[in-house]
């Protein structure tokens, strides 16, 4: 008997804030549901301690970078903090074919063109519950450089205009909750906790905390992200 073509499985992309529980999240999902599998993205940043090469990220150099990118083997890439970042096309693909739902962990100028190119992808941007905790946190950050946070917090300020392009704004405010909503959300069954509107405030909130920070640190006014 001929064997049943899998059904191709779907796309998740999911961003959010720096500091919002955006991989913890990501972990008990796909603990609790083996459904889902990793998008491992290729970068040319160095790996953090822990971090493994071929589970966390595909740790290349630059020159391999822009090889893959001449040879058109991403799907979507992005260049920021000196860095680059890109989902692998057939990385993807294979998981997809496999039946499995693929989560990709990307920011939000990626997360947008992957969904130009895949109208079918669901995306979730993960907010925090309360806009000033998540402000001490991205400030608070001990392992990096002044520069590093202001570069982060710029980076948060502009990504806040495009959440609203988002299929779904879900608040982090418990890991299992939040799993929870995302999981009903691709089962199509579900609606979100928290309602849009009160959502978009909170991201304002948040930007405007990290405009005000901004303001005071003139020397911001050189970096580039
Ligand atoms: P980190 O260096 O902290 O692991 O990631 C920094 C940012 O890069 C995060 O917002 C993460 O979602 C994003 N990122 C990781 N992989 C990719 C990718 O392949 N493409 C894009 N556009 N962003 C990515």
């Amino acid at each position: 008997m001929a064997r049943r073509k899998k059904k191709r499985g779907k796309l998740l992309v999911v961003s959010g804030f720096s500091g919002v529980g955006k991989g913890t999240v990501i972990k008990q999902l796909m603990a609790e549901h083996p459904e889902y599998a990793f998008s491992v993205s290729a970068t040319t940043r160095a790996p953090r301690p822990g971090e493994v090469d071929g589970k966390d990220y595909f740790f290349i150099d630059t020159e391999t970078f822009d090889r893959f990118v001449d040879e058109d083997r991403f799907l979507e890439y992005a260049r920021f903090f000196n860095r680059a970042y890109g989902t692998l096309r057939e990385h993807v693909e294979k998981l997809r074919d496999e039946g499995k739902t693929v989560i990709l962990d990307i920011e939000v100028e990626g997360a947008m063109n992957v969904c130009r190119l895949c109208p079918d992808a669901v995306s979730v941007y993960i907010i925090p519950p309360d806009a000033k905790e998540l402000v001490r946190r991205i400030v608070g950050r001990g392992t990096e450089t002044a520069e590093q946070i202001q570069k982060r917090m710029l980076k948060a300020v502009q990504e806040a205009d495009i959440v609203e392009r988002y299929s779904y704004i879900v608040v982090n405010d418990q890991v299992e909750k939040t799993v929870d909503e995302i999981h009903s959300l691709m089962q199509g069954s579900g609606t979100v906790r928290v309602p849009r509107e009160k959502a978009l405030q909170i991201t304002k909130d948040v930007q405007t905390e990290l405009k005000e920070i901004l303001k005071d640190r003139t020397e911001c006014d050189n970096i580039s992200i």
